[in-house]
């Protein structure tokens, strides 16, 4: 238990991505984004509202719209990472050095899984249609402005990411 309590913590905090990225992560491994099985449990919406917007399951969980969801599935595939056993609550175990080798793998979770959330509220709030290409590239243009954020002898790992995520 102490054990996996820091492995988290080393995930969540000893990145470089911006706060806001690092804070939505945290929630995101507590289970407490507000997908809308969450928002069902404090009443703001009903049970048959709580449904996936994108595929229609019944129910939007974070595990859901991160690896369960046909969308993030092909995601993850098109990065070659297979979500099989995949869980939030276990995000720092998700391996993406088959993506990005040890370029700041856990931290390229972390931008992934930020941007399959904004494309999420998209979705929901805009009514844009998803969309694969779109979402890479959102990716991209992030990884570029976060490159700063790197130590000055990290910043090529930005390279590794940006050719994992050219589509
Ligand atoms: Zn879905």
């Amino acid at each position: 238990m102490g054990g996996e309590v820091v492995e988290n913590a080393a995930f969540l905090w000893r990145s470089p991505a911006p706060s806001r990225v690092r804070f939505f992560a945290w929630l995101l491994t507590l289970g407490r984004i507000h997908t809308r099985d969450n928002l069902l449990k404090k009443h703001i919406v009903e049970l048959q509202s709580a449904g996936c917007p994108e595929c229609g399951v019944s129910l939007e969980t974070p595990d859901h719209l991160i690896f369960g969801c046909p969308f993030a599935r092909a995601f993850w595939c098109s990065l070659r990472l297979s979500t099989s056993g995949a869980s939030v609550r276990a995000m720092h175990l998700f391996d993406a050095s088959m993506a990005v080798g040890s370029a700041s793998p856990h931290a390229f979770v972390q931008l992934c899984c930020w941007h399959l959330w904004k494309r999420r509220n998209a979705v929901v709030f805009r009514r844009e249609t998803p969309s694969l290409n779109a979402t890479l590239k959102a990716c991209r243009d992030d990884a570029i402005l976060w490159r700063g954020r790197f130590r000055s002898a990290d910043r090529g790992h930005v390279d590794a990411w940006l050719m994992a995520l050219r589509g």
